[in-house]
């Protein structure tokens, strides 16, 4: 076996290396043999088996971060992802490896698992030509990994599985690989093990990945390239502007070039451009089948949108404005991400509301899958509605505008979207909770309805699917994978799983069970409006739509819940739970003791008596006044389960 694979191996070198030889004496051509070297992979997982561990190895086996410089998860950069251990954001790297004194560039995307991030990973997919498909040997399949797999799978990349932490006391390797084997219809033997923690294995991974990722196909031959480069995401920096993170399939960026952008038009000229060694490293070009980054200066985040495709400007220019008729064939952009849930983001000042809408257009440059429309309220002002893929894009996005951009927002409770029939035949699409008619102008509500697709280990079949029945759901199948992995699918109305139905699955399932989810459709449902008085005053951003038979329930725990939240103040503070003018549920949050004699001590008892009086009075000022200032902290509380 080894023998034969290393025979293949070297039997592909020679043919690599006779190709770059001949070809390697015009300047043209030597950016093609520049490409036979190059491989351009992704590392696609379920979250937690190890994708950033594993390129933090890889990392060090190439040299790309010095040792004492490394530590764990280097790829992930954000605060906020160290701190929880997840990656968010895809993160591109180049690093250079040797074989048989062959110089690679290796340019490795890390993607995030977690299905709230799943068009993360479709624009790094788009962009790479092989996959490495890692599976946690203690875990096994999860439902992720197979969401990600087709993903890779659709795109015609080149998956090379691999199984992770070998060295775990309870790794099952052996049923792993025999699913994996199944799943994917290799050979056993063709799948890796390795141990990204220690290292063991891992070096075998980048040799593999040299011997079956097929170079990135170059479009370098006659006539002469056209420049053509993807963009796959782009950040903003105050000095270079919009910096787009591209990948070259033809022709090549060299400082000063004049470019434009083919669906938005944007011109501009190449400010300055590199690769990612993880940080912006300066080269001199970027070349077909390469994948750096293009500062362009523009100062409007708005102009580079992800999916576009960057061109010359020569190319596009006194071709007509209409698209279609310029001659140029853009490169086939990836589906727009589809909000799946909203939240109203008000600023607690008003006049931060621009700061808002800046901290928003620059967070939507760094994450396409945001996106968001004014919004006004009576008595919240102007705000933002925006629309996220999920409860951890909402949590997620509300910290960082939180931290980085230091705005104190109040937040309404995460909704989806319900299409409307009025009693005069309207049909109008609401996105907030708040803006749902009376019920007496309502024909009928429909909410979106998802694909949900559930894996886990037989053992855990009984109490899985009794979770799911306390779900409004619809059975649909049940398959085997392999001896003892199980998917179970079901039709839910997005509204049930977007709240804490993950959550609940991983606690009856002892963290084995995973979801994965598609859009499909709407249906009909006998939906209420739930709303929350807080002090006998309506607090919009709490009212949520729920089933009817449901409504009791969830006001009554929404209640809870803030009563548990909002701080005591020195008067008596009601929360009330109300369907239309009906009130379904009460907390009382009991007044704070304010202890205002402590610091007189014994004695003078008229004192005293004077002291509490003074109180007395305060407090039933108060209660006349008495409007609640809710902090922040309660409107993201609310929003974490
Ligand atoms: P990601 O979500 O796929 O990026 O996973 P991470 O790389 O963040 O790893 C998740 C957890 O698994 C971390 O606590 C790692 O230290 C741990 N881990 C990763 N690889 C291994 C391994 O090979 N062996 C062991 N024992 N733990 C590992
Ligand atoms: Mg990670």
């Amino acid at each position: 076996m080894s023998f034969t694979r290393d025979h293949k191996l070297k039997t592909h070198f020679d043919s690599l290396r006779s190709l770059s030889a001949s070809t390697s004496d015009s300047p043209e051509a030597s950016r093609i043999s520049n490409g036979i070297n190059i491989r351009n992979f992704c590392i696609i997982a379920h979250i937690d088996h190890g994708k950033s561990t594993l390129a933090d190895r890889f990392l060090e086996i190439t040299g790309t971060v010095e040792k004492r410089k490394m530590h764990e998860q280097y790829l992930d950069t954000m605060d906020l992802e160290r701190e929880r251990g997840i990656t968010i954001k895809l993160q591109p790297v180049r690093m250079s490896y040797k074989l048989s004194a062959v110089n690679y560039q290796l340019n490795l995307i890390d993607t995030p698992g977690h299905v709230d991030f799943s068009y993360e990973v479709s624009r790094s997919l788009a962009a790479v030509e092989g996959a490495i498909l890692l599976v946690d040997a203690s875990k096994g399949i999860q439902a992720q990994t197979l969401a990600n797999f087709h993903l890779a799978q659709a795109q015609n990349l080149k998956i090379i599985p691999v199984i992770n932490k070998i060295d775990l006391p309870n790794a099952r390797t052996a049923q792993v690989k025999e699913e994996l084997s199944y799943l994917l219809g290799v050979e056993p033997e063709e799948i890796l093990e390795i141990s990204a923690k220690t290292g063991q294995g891992v070096e075998k991974v980048l040799r593999r990945i040299i011997e079956v990722v097929p170079p990135p196909i170059s479009y370098n031959l006659k006539p002469a390239p056209q420049l053509k480069a993807l963009i796959f995401d782009s950040t903003f920096d105050a000095y270079k502007g919009v910096v787009a993170f591209v990948r070259v399939f033809s022709g090549s960026f060299k400082k000063g070039l004049p470019i434009t952008t083919y669906v938005s038009r944007a011109k501009a000229e190449v400010l300055e451009l590199g690769y990612f060694a993880p940080n912006l490293v300066e080269s001199e070009e970027l070349g077909s089948g390469e994948i750096g980054y293009v500062a362009t200066g523009l100062k409007d985040p708005g102009l580079i949108r992800v999916g576009d495709t960057i061109t010359e400007t020569k190319i596009l220019k006194d071709q007509s404005l209409k698209q279609e008729d310029s001659g140029f064939k853009p490169l086939p952009g990836y589906k727009e991400p589809r909000p799946m849930v909203f939240a109203s983001f008000f600023p607690e000042k008003g006049e931060e509301y621009d700061l808002l809408k800046d901290a928003l257009s620059k967070l939507k440059l760094t994450d396409a899958a945001l996106s968001y429309e004014p919004e006004a309220s009576a008595g919240l002002g102007r705000g933002f509605r925006v629309g996220f893929l999920g409860m951890l894009h909402v949590e997620i996005i509300s910290e960082r505008l939180r931290r980085e951009f230091k705005l104190n927002l109040i937040i309404s409770t995460p909704s989806v979207e319900h299409e409307v029939i009025l009693k005069n035949g309207d049909k109008i699409t609401i996105r907030s909770a708040s803006k749902l008619p009376d019920p007496s102008y309502i024909e009928s509500v429909a909410e979106p309805i998802v694909a949900v697709e559930l894996l886990l280990p037989i053992s855990y079949l009984g109490s899985v699917m009794e979770l799911v029945s306390t779900y409004r759901n619809t059975y649909q199948a049940t398959e085997y994978i392999g001896k003892e992995t199980v998917l179970l699918k079901y039709d839910m109305p997005l509204s049930e799983i977007v709240t804490d139905f993950y959550d609940k699955l991983k606690s009856v399932s002892s963290g084995y069970a995973s979801m994965n989810y598609e859009p499909k459709g709407t249906a009909k449902s006998d939906l209420v409006r739930v709303d929350i008085l807080v002090a006998d005053e309506l607090v919009e951003p709490f009212s949520r739509i729920v089933p009817k038979e449901k409504a009791y329930l969830e006001g009554r725990a929404t209640a809870e819940k803030l009563k548990k939240i909002i701080p005591q103040q020195l008067f008596e503070v009601s929360i009330q739970a109300a369907i239309g003018g009906k009130i379904i549920a009460r907390e009382t949050i009991h007044a704070r003791r304010k202890d205002v004699t402590g610091y007189l001590y014994g004695g003078d008892i008229t004192r005293r008596m004077k002291l509490l009086e003074k109180q007395k009075k305060g407090k039933a000022r108060m209660k006349e006044t008495g409007r609640v200032n809710l902090p922040q902290e309660v409107f993201l509380k609310m929003l974490k389960r």
